[in-house]
């Protein structure tokens, strides 16, 4: 069986700057100081395609930071102006959507808590008809192949041709090296099962601590994905939410220097 979704290249509406392509910023959108702060360092690294940062996040209990919400967008948005790096944010209602879109943002993602509920991608689906925007969808948080390729399906019906996957591992009752285990085969199913559609590697969120974030960048690459999600925080050690995978942008700029890019086959 063969995916049939109806897809625009991906070097037609990501402009890659660098390689490999690299989509890097907070976490979360904390203060404008640190966003802008951060963008700034990461724009002059020169090695970032995107800038990402969460606005709305969604925690798995309840209590902690759920980001800073709309006001984030304001931020954003300055920080393009004054960097020039086009945007991407999480989104995970219909509201989100027309938010994000009003401000002008680039790209925008669908997490990995929004992709295992068929209610919440149709919403998200149904608030991009008629719509022109890049959409990357995560997988699931479980290993399930059929709802990744479900809330893919969804995005595309909606008209998105823009689209990619992100793949950030799946997460196990098991306590393993990794924050969430990640499971490359599952990614190889999909592009077996649909080979033009881009699937970019988030290593910091299937790491879960930085240490293992070169390791599991350059597997990525060595298996011809597409590109690489880190997260990068000007101080890692006082961010408000992933505060031990993020990286630096100096320590991203080194990792992005040490990557070999897969040489194509003769
Ligand atoms: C994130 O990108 O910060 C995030 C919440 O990721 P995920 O949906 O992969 O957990
Ligand atoms: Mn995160």
């Amino acid at each position: 069986m063969k995916l049939n979704l109806k897809l625009q290249p991906i070097d037609t509406w990501l402009k890659k700057t660098s390689e490999p392509l690299l989509i890097a910023g907070p976490c979360s959108a904390e203060t404008e100081d640190q966003l802008l702060a951060t963008a700034h360092l990461i724009a002059k690294t020169g090695k970032a395609s995107v800038l990402r940062a969460g606005i709305w996040k969604p925690r798995t209990r309840p209590g902690e930071f759920e980001g800073i919400g709309s006001i984030g967008l304001e931020w954003l948005k300055r920080a393009k102006e004054e960097t020039g790096l086009p945007t991407a944010v999480e989104v995970a209602t219909a509201k989100h959507v027309e938010e994000a879109l009003a401000a002008g943002v680039d790209i925008l993602w669908v997490g990995a808590r929004s992709t295992v509920n068929p209610f919440t991608v149709q919403e998200i689906a149904d608030a991009l008809k008629g719509v022109d925007v890049p959409v990357l969808v995560k997988n699931p948080v479980n290993p399930d192949l059929q709802l990744w390729i479900g809330a893919l399906e969804r995005i595309n019906n909606a008209g998105i041709t823009k689209l990619g996957a992100i793949h950030r591992g799946f997460s196990s009752f098991e306590k393993t090296a990794f924050r969430n285990e990640p499971m490359w085969e599952i990614a190889i199913q999909l592009k077996t099962l649909c080979p033009e559609l881009p699937i970019i590697n988030d290593p910091s969120h299937i790491c879960g601590n930085r240490e293992l974030i070169p390791y599991i960048s350059q597997k990525a690459l060595d298996m011809d994905m597409q590109g690489l999600m880190i997260e990068s925080h000007l101080d890692p050690s006082v961010a408000w939410t992933d505060a031990k995978q993020q990286l630096t942008p100096s320590a991203l700029s080194e990792l992005m220097d040490h990557l070999t890019l897969r040489k194509p086959e003769i």
